[in-house]
């Protein structure tokens, strides 16, 4: 009969392949296995918390993946059987695959960080998975008197989004400064430099003077654990006890994961950058966040990329042809306030077991006329439109 691809988590990644999959061989079987009937992105989703944006423009549907012939069962996927090659759903029932790629994004790694969990989230929320948390995040805000503080607690790297801490911290300045001009966001860092760190302080300085305090790693910036009863944020340095307080978890791949035996010790997924099929786990893809892609920021440009390079390297071994080399871009902008944006474009090719990042990429220069930070701005948008169309539309 036909071949069959499961692929689990239609996110950024998992949407794309399963997308991809079908329309590159009609003949395939594809069926994407996601719980929730309406995907919340996360890309723009800082605009949300900020008041610039509302939630409805940040979600999508699965129908047009099902008009495609895409399979799409709204469960969750609870075990998987890699010997036997079956996935089992949340309602019991159960799928053979001949080929299964996971794209489960990522779970909080709540053992890093004592004192929080899924409870704490809902006083000290993450807003690290779009939704009910950007709400929750964006009605603290909105309740919080002038002059509070907003603290917030940003992990280590590999994490989702590298940049998207800063540029939270930019929107929620900007909407301080327009409401609660006595207000300060309190960066509280586990790293000490950061992506386009440059272009972010220099914005700061330009945009939001005084009102972003940044206490990097070697300030005693790394948050250790935190109390939600008092809102207390313990850092090696001291305690704070911020307002507000968004508490962004340290993170790996989604659960499903390491129940698949595709995650190792690091808690992320390693896989063979050729093909995406995991190192641990034969047959098995991991694409998106939850892979271990080595110089590929975990971006949602990254896994839709990923996920259709996925597609191709299984249709390849499918049809018993050799795979061809990936060849990623990926686009991450920043959007520091309306009209004020800036980017880093890479490229990226397999060099051993990860992705390395290869020439031709590009970051927006430091110094700009403001016509050029209202341009990316701009692109920004028409990015969002570009890639969700492309996935859901
Ligand atoms: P996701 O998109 O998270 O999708 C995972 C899916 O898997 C989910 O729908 C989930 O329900 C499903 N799932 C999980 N477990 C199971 C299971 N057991 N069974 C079935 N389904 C399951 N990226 C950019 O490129 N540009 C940006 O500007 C940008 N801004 C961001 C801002 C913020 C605040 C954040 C937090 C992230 C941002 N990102 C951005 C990053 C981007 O959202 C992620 O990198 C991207 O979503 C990763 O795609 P994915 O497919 O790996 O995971």
């Amino acid at each position: 009969g036909a071949a069959r691809v499961v692929v689990i988590g239609g996110g950024f990644g998992g949407a794309a392949c399963a997308r991809a999959l079908k329309r590159s061989e009609t003949t395939l079987q594809v069926t994407l296995v996601e719980p929730n009937r309406t995907f919340t992105a996360c890309p723009f989703s800082n605009e949300v918390i900020a008041g610039l944006r509302e939630i409805e423009a940040q979600q999508f549907g699965y129908e047009k993946i099902a008009s495609d012939g895409v399979s799409v069962i709204a469960q969750a996927a609870t075990a998987i059987d890699p010997q036997a090659r079956r996935v089992t759903l949340a309602d019991g029932s159960s799928l053979s695959y001949d080929r299964l790629v996971l794209s489960p994004g990522v779970d909080f790694h709540f053992d890093g960080l004592p004192g929080y969990d899924e409870a704490a989230s809902q006083k000290m929320p993450h807003a690290w998975t779009a939704g009910e948390q950007t709400l929750l995040l964006r009605r603290q805000l909105e309740a919080m008197e002038d002059g509070g503080v907003v603290a917030i607690a940003v992990p280590a790297n590999p994490s989702r989004c590298p940049p998207a801490p800063y540029e939270r911290a930019s929107l929620i300045a900007h909407y301080l400064k327009a409401n609660k001009p006595r207000s300060k966001v309190l960066i509280l860092d586990a790293k000490d430099n950061f992506t386009q760190q440059k272009l972010f302080e220099k914005a700061w300085a330009e945009l939001y003077g005084g009102m972003i305090e940044r206490v990097s790693l070697s300030q005693g910036g790394r948050v250790t654990s935190v109390d939600p009863a008092s809102n207390t944020v313990i850092t090696e340095f001291g305690n704070y006890t911020p307002q507000v307080a968004n508490v962004i978890p340290p993170q790996r791949a989604g659960r499903i994961a390491a129940i698949a035996g595709a995650a190792d010790t690091t808690g992320w997924c390693p896989i063979d950058p050729m093909t995406f099929e995991s190192r641990l786990m034969p047959s098995i893809h991991v694409i998106g966040d939850a892979c271990l892609g080595g110089g590929i920021p975990k971006s949602a440009s990254a896994a839709s990329a990923q996920g259709k390079a996925c597609a191709n390297a299984i249709v390849n071994l499918i049809a018993g042809r050799a795979p061809e080399t990936p060849r990623l871009t990926g686009v991450c902008y920043n959007t520091v306030a309306p009209a004020y944006g800036f980017s880093l474009a890479g490229n990226y090719q397999p060099k051993g077991d990860i992705f390395a990042e290869v020439e031709g990429g590009a970051t927006s220069p430091l110094d700009a006329p403001p016509e050029r930070r209202a341009r990316e701005a701009a692109d920004a948008e028409r990015w969002f439109q570009t890639i969700t169309a492309a996935t859901f539309g």
